[in-house]
């Protein structure tokens, strides 16, 4: 048995993180209520946070890791996870199919992929209760910002849609083996009581998704590509640009867009 530690690879988004009372106060942040039995940790590495997920028995403790140096060194140290290390592609995979139950989500992302692990969230969030994770700093701001902020944007409004989000605290880049070349944060969403938006979902997120795309024009000019109708022109929210909107403007914003429905 080899006692080397993961050599970190670049394309991998690997940065270790040293700080054990930073690991323990990230585990610490899953609420553990009754909404799920299993929780799910996107890239392990050499477990770190995983080390303080182990002993919690409020729920089973799943990692899914895309690299094969780090499944050797988590088999070799945490045997009790035998069994549950997924060895693969969080992108590519069917959570339904994994886990038929609810599953919360943590982990220290990989920061080249966060944003499409937010889309696969929003696309499994029927079943994911919870998700707690650290990410560069600019991104988590921007998922936890109000409207009216420069930094709101289109996962802003997706994610706020289903989920309750808190900005938890800032982390260095010097505690990080190697460091990032930027700030990282850490970040809660816990799954609100929305079921369905009232108005068409895929619509919804057309409308936001074309309204940031030219963020700085009147989303009067900015919707122009998807015909609103003539219905709508007058309408005063129109007037404004897509980071002043919150959730309920943009779900109003889709309910004019469809009007027969
Ligand atoms: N949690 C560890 C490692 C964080 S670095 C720590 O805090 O020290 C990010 C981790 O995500 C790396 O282990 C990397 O191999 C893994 N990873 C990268 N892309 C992945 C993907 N698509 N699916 C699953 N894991 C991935």
């Amino acid at each position: 048995m080899s006692n080397h530690s993961v050599r970190p690879k670049k394309h991998l988004g690997q940065h270790f993180l040293k700080d054990l009372s930073i690991a323990q106060q990230i585990a610490g942040l899953l609420s553990g209520h009754n909404a799920y039995k299993k929780v799910l940790e996107i890239g392990p590495g050499m477990g770190v946070l995983t080390q303080y997920l182990l002993p919690n028995e409020q729920f089973e403790t799943h990692v899914i890791e895309i690299d094969r140096e780090s499944i050797s060194y988590l088999q070799q140290h945490f045997p009790s996870l035998r069994g549950r290390i997924i060895d693969g592609d969080f992108l590519q995979m069917d959570l339904r199919k994994l886990f038929q139950e609810p599953v919360a989500i943590i982990g220290n992302f990989p920061y080249n992929i966060s944003s499409q692990i937010f889309f696969r969230v929003l696309e499994y969030r029927a079943q994911i209760p919870e998700v707690v994770c650290m990410l560069q700093k600019e991104v988590a701001q921007r998922i936890a910002s109000p409207p009216g902020n420069r930094d709101y944007g289109i996962l802003s409004v997706l994610l706020q849609a289903y989920y309750d989000i808190t900005y938890e605290f800032t982390v260095d880049a010097s505690v990080f083996q190697p460091p990032p070349a930027v700030q990282s944060g850490v970040i809660r969403l816990k799954r609100n009581s929305v079921e369905a938006l009232p108005c068409d979902e895929k619509k919804f997120v057309q409308v936001v998704k074309q309204g940031f795309n030219n963020r700085r024009k009147m989303l009067r000019n900015a919707l122009k590509p998807l015909n609103p109708p003539e219905t709508m022109l007058s309408n005063p929210l129109l007037d404004k640009r897509a980071e002043q909107l919150s959730v309920a403007d943009f779900v109003k914003l889709t309910q004019l867009m469809t009007p027969e429905q």
